[in-house]
Formats: C-alpha cells, structure tokens, sequence
C-alpha cells in the first residue's frame, strides 16, 4: 500500500490498446515500476498527478477527472463501499498542500488512444521544446513563482492538448437574448419553479401528457430524467419533445453515464433542432445502483464537468470536440447539479465553481431538508465569487412517507434528512397523516428558502407524486404562471 496514495486500493494498470515501438514499451515499463508503488498509477497516459496533488484520480471506479461525485463522502465511496472516495483524499490533501486551486482547472477527458503507454515521451518532448537551460534557470532563479511557472510550462501543455485547451477561468455565455423561457424569467429576477416528471416505463403516454398539461401552469419548467438510477425509462429527449408539443419548457437531463463524447454532441445537436432550449448536464447514477445485470462501471466517458465544457463551446464557438466547425450551432441554457450536503462544503463549493466555469448557468440542488444548514454552502459560494453568474434553484421533496424519508437519508448519495424530521415523519406514520406531514414539512423548508440569498427558485422533485405540486406551489403563494411561450420558439428562430 503505497504512502502516497491513502486509502489506495489495487487496480491493474492498463494495457495499451495497440502494441507500441520497443522504445515506448520500454519507457511505459519504467514509468510503471516508479509511479505505480508511488502514486498507485494506472498508467492511464493522461497523466495529471500535478493537478491532483499526487493521488492517482484513476482509483476512482467511475473513472472520475475532474472531482468528487455527489456520492462522495469522508467514509466511503458510494458506488464501491469497501473503498474510500479517492476524490475525497484528492480534496483532503490540496487543501492541506495549499494546492486547492489547481483543482479548479477543467481537465479533458481521456484520449485513450494513449492508455497504457507512457506520459513520459510527452512531458520530456515538451521539455525538449522549451529547452533544458530555460528550465534550470526557471527552477534556481529563486524569483516568486518562478518553480511554478516553469513546472507549469511543461506540464500545461501535457494535460491540456490543442484539442481541449481549457483553463481555471470562467468563460460567460456569448449571447444575450435568453435561450429558453426557463433563463428569461431567472434574468427577469422571477422566484421560479421548476419541477420533475418521471418518465414512463412504457410507450404509454398518456400519464405523461397528464402530468405535463397539469403542472405547466404552475411551473416556469419540467425536468425529464435520463434513467435515474441507472433503470431505464422513456428517454428525456422524448418526453422533451411532447412537453414542447404541449406548450411547456422543457429541461432535457442528459448524463455522461449513457452518453460518451460523439453522442453527447449528437444529441443535443438534435434536441436543439426539435426545439429543446435547456440542457442539464450530469455525470449521472453508476450502474452500481442500477437492477442488473450491470454494464461498465468503471468508464464515464465523459464526466459532468468536461460535458459542460464541450456543449459550451459547441454553442459559444460553433465548434465540435474535434475542432470541426458548426455553420448553424444550437443555442441552450445549460444547467447542473449541485449537492450542498454531499462531502464537505469546502469542497462541494469549489466543485460547484468549476462547473461555472466550464459552462453552467444554473444549478439544481440534489434534495435539500435542512434549510438553516443551506447557508454554510450558500456562504462558500459566495466566497468563490460566483453567486452572481449563476441561477440556484434548490431541490425539494415533498416527502410521503417515513420509509422514504428513512430510505433517501440512508441510501441516497448525498442526502441528509435531519433527525427532526426523521422524528416528525415517524410520529405521522404512527397517527395515519403520512403525506400531510410531508406536505407541510415541504412547505416549511419553500419558505425559508425564498427568503435566502442568491436562491432563484425551487426545484420540485415529487418523485412519481406530481400530482401535489400545485397545491405545493399555491400554499406557498408562488402561484400561477402565464402560459408559457416557449412553444414560439423554434429550432429556426436560431439556426
Ligand atoms: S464517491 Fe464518486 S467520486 Fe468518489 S471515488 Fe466513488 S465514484 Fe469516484
């Protein structure tokens, strides 16, 4: 168990894909025996040691580069319990180094063309490039920043290639008219709510139409899941489709679990040409949740991070992965998740301004039930300074029963019901007023969050109970919307 990898647990390596030159196997032999009892390298090829202060991200079962999952936690990592959240060190120990804000960099994803070779040959190329006395002279000069500077000269470059080129900065939406009814009315400084439908099991639409024609009076949009817990349902993209038929914004979920790059692109190239104008991107649910027989649960092709970086720049700069370039590009609203009680606030906040900066621009918070401790995130999102460049909308679930309340705190990735609550709930079963308990706790937590700070909505997550969103929305005085003019807005207003 190497030291510098705590909590490590051995993976293989991995093998390269194609067989490579003497001199490249011989090299990828070396780097292995230093790197691999050091730092519990896989030799992924995509080496980004320096930005991770020294761990291995690749421990991490969903192959995660850019943070932890809204699963982490200091205990244990949720898709593989025997072992600790890698990430969760990684944050640990930068913190500790004074590292943290190399963290903030969005790195690409793999090019797995290189797995299992070398990352070497690209760092001494680069090396190479820059010259031997240039370096010696940035590392002994003993001017400010000078180490940094040259280490970042050469390794910059290894871990950013031409065709990802990102940075620890944050890069604003290059249009000005709102993309979707959702973003008009958050620029209008509207209290919005938006609220989830689950989509059916079946091609059977009729529930669905339902929902929709019943909650689109009192809600600004309606989130369509992408087979939450890795169970297959109706797709988003579909249930998108028919909710713009029937006049309401729809927000397309779309998770890095079941999209890798080439299909990410296609699919939203295609929701936007049927009209879809919100996108939220997420690393989405392991397989590890899902009934079985379960697929790979080691490989997010992409993560939610690097999704939101690749749809900005299809939109901002017209431009594919690949560099190809759009005649006509989509234009969008894209959102996020945000877990304010998953892993340590610290932590989550600097996770949340790293998806500001590669490119959300609203957020939907996993299920809140503690509305004073929302504050303590609330505060380290403002101390990262992106409380103004960001729409938060806090997720709500109004709660049925105790054996759900009880089910999501225990089994939930990043959900914290509070003992009071728990209690509460426990007490109602036991008096037959389940449901009404669950009502007017939502109730509580909705007015205490209006009054907050940087909230911009609520995000009702009813979980096959939409029927209670109206009454939720009326008691709470958020009332009615308009009709929605979302409808208008077609796929050739912006092509
Ligand atoms: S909790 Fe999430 S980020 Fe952490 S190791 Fe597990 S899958 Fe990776």
């Amino acid at each position: 168990m190497p030291g510098f990898t705590p909590g490590r647990r051995y993976q293989p390596p991995f093998m390269p894909f194609q067989r490579q030159p003497f001199k490249k196997r011989a090299l990828a032999k070396i780097e292995l025996a230093v790197k691999g009892p050091l730092f519990g390298c896989r030799m992924c090829g995509n080496c980004l040691l320096q930005e991770t202060a020294f761990i291995c991200p690749m421990e991490c079962p969903k192959g995660l580069r850019n943070g932890p999952c809204g699963g982490s936690t200091p205990e244990k990592c949720y898709v593989d319990e025997s072992r600790p959240c890698i990430w969760y060190k990684i944050y640990e120990r930068s913190f500790k180094l004074g590292r943290e804000a190399l963290l903030l960099e969005v790195l690409p994803p793999m090019d797995w063309k290189k797995a299992g070779t070398d990352s070497w040959g690209d760092v001494f190329e680069q090396a190479d490039k820059i010259g031997l006395k240039t370096i010696a002279s940035g590392l002994t000069s003993g001017k400010a920043g000078s180490v940094t500077q040259t280490l970042d000269s050469i390794f910059k470059p290894v871990r950013q290639p031409d065709w990802w080129q990102d940075d620890a900065e944050y890069h604003a939406p290059k249009y000005d008219e709102p993309a979707s009814e959702l973003e008009r009315r958050l620029k209008a400084g509207e209290f919005v709510v938006a609220a989830e439908v689950t989509p059916p099991l079946s091609i059977n639409t009729e529930k669905l139409k339902q929902n929709i024609e019943m909650l689109k009076p009192y809600v600004a949009a309606l989130n369509f899941t992408d087979s939450a817990s890795a169970i297959p349902r109706m797709s988003s993209v579909a249930c998108s489709k028919i909710a713009l038929e029937l006049g309401a914004d729809p927000v397309m979920q779309i998770t890095g679990r079941d999209h890798n790059r080439v299909n990410l692109q296609s699919s939203v190239m295609g929701a936007s040409a049927l009209g879809v104008r919100n996108m939220l991107c997420l690393t989405g649910d392991s397989m590890a949740l899902g009934p079985g027989p379960q697929g790979r649960m080691d490989v997010v092709d992409l993560d939610g991070i690097q999704m939101l970086w690749v749809l900005r720049r299809l939109r901002d700069e017209a431009k594919y992965l690949d560099g190809r370039e759009i005649k006509a590009p989509p234009k969008y609203f894209l959102g996020a998740a945000a877990s304010p009680f998953a892993s340590n606030m610290k932590f989550q906040s600097l996770r949340e301004q790293k998806k500001v900066n590669a490119g959300a621009q609203f957020f939907q918070t996993n299920v809140v039930f503690d509305a004073d401790a929302l504050d303590e995130w609330l505060n380290e999102i403002a101390r990262r300074n992106i409380l103004d460049k960001i729409y938060i909308l806090i997720g709500i679930t109004p709660l049925k029963n105790y054996k759900t309340a009880a089910y999501m705190h225990k089994r939930i990735p990043g959900v914290f019901v509070p003992e009071k609550i728990l209690k509460r709930m426990e007490a109602a079963k036991e008096q037959g007023n389940e449901q009404e308990e669950g009502v007017q706790i939502a109730l509580e937590l909705i007015e205490k969050i209006k009054a907050k700070q940087g909230v911009s909505g609520i995000h009702l997550m009813a979980i096959g109970w939409e029927e209670i969103v109206p009454r939720i929305v009326t008691e709470t005085g958020l009332g009615k919307l308009e009709r929605l003019q979302v409808g208008k807005l077609k796929a050739a207003d912006v092509l």
